[in-house]
């Protein structure tokens, strides 16, 4: 019997468009594991690769190290992350500038967690930017960069609301925003439930689903719960008995990813992100089954 969903699938793969996302390395050791996921997933093509920026700027040197990198030994268009926690005005935009001067035509802007950690009240530097669209205003009088912001099918676990969430989505997009990026979920009708009110308001941008294959089950749970994604018992169940035999962990999780896509593809959608954690194995093969392949550069 024909497999209905793959021809389906097959055709559209052509129009398919993904970007991956990396955080800057620690370690020397890190910094490998990193440079050997860009390799592995480079020759995919991606629309762009975005490199965070750690709490509080954290990372500001090494965001801006590895973005500088990426623009100096690859062909990939860098994403810059960015955000205002704990940081002037004039601090955000001498970093502005440095990506600008750098060659940096994409900045992703977020407002950042509060300093005092996921949970805490925010509180603006007096001297910064208030929030994301205050933040995308500043970047967008500062330089020519395309704008990508956050969007949250789940809502922000700060957020009163999933109105009030998208009233911010509206700001931040009516402050020169043109993508937003979703935090990673795995129910792919709250996505698409959020789409509809985001649409309904009026709200026209993209908005590409943030996709976390799962490399760590445990890790991802902590991270669902700072960020109020919910992890759905099924896959729990998926996972369960697996503690200790990461190889079938990773069949699963190639499963799951793949059972993931198919449906939003099949529902539409054509640009995925990719939360990578600096691996490329599950991404890598994701894409594959998503119909990339790698493209092979022509010798000069
Ligand atoms: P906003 O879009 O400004 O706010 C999110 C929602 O929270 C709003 O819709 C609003 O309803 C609510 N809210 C905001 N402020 C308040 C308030 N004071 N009171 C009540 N409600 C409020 N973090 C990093 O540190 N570095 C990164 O590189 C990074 N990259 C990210 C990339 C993506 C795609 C996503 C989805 C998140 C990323 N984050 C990153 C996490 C992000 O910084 C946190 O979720 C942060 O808490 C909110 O920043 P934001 O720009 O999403 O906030």
């Amino acid at each position: 019997m024909m497999d209905i969903r793959r021809s389906r699938f097959t055709n559209k793969a052509a129009g398919i468009r993904v970007s991956f996302e990396f955080f800057p390395p620690k370690t020397e050791e890190m910094e490998k594991t990193l440079w050997e996921a860009i390799g592995r997933l480079a020759p995919l093509c991606p629309s762009f690769v975005s490199v965070t920026y750690g709490a509080g700027g954290s990372t500001r040197e090494r965001t801006h190290t590895t973005v500088k990198r990426i623009l100096a030994e690859t062909s990939l268009t860098p994403a810059a992350h960015l955000t205002c926690v704990d940081a002037t005005r004039a601090e955000v935009d001498a970093v502005i500038a440095a990506y600008a001067q750098a060659g940096v035509k994409h900045i992703v802007a977020l407002r950042g967690d509060p300093s005092a950690g996921v949970g805490n009240s925010y509180t603006p530097n007096p001297l910064g930017y208030v929030n994301a669209a205050d933040l995308v205003a500043g970047i967008r009088k500062c330089c020519d960069a395309e704008v990508s912001v956050s969007a949250y099918p789940e809502k922000h676990p700060e957020s009163r609301s999933v109105e009030a969430d998208i009233d911010m989505l509206k700001a931040k997009v009516d402050a020169g925003a043109t993508r937003a990026i979703t935090q990673f979920f795995f129910d792919n009708d709250l996505y698409f439930r959020y789409l509809d009110r985001v649409r309904a308001r009026g709200i026209a941008i993209p908005i590409v689903p943030g996709l976390l294959p799962v490399q760590n089950f445990k890790l991802m749970c902590n991270f669902a719960a700072r960020t109020g994604a919910s992890v759905p018992t099924w896959l729990a169940e998926r996972f369960s008995g697996l503690d200790d035999d990461p190889a079938t962990r990773k069949l699963i999780a190639a499963a799951v990813a793949a059972e993931q896509v198919f449906d939003l593809v099949d529902r539409g959608v054509s640009d995925f992100h990719f939360y990578t954690m600096n691996r490329a194995d599950l991404v890598y093969a994701i894409c594959h089954l998503l119909g990339l392949r790698p493209q092979v550069k022509e010798a000069a």
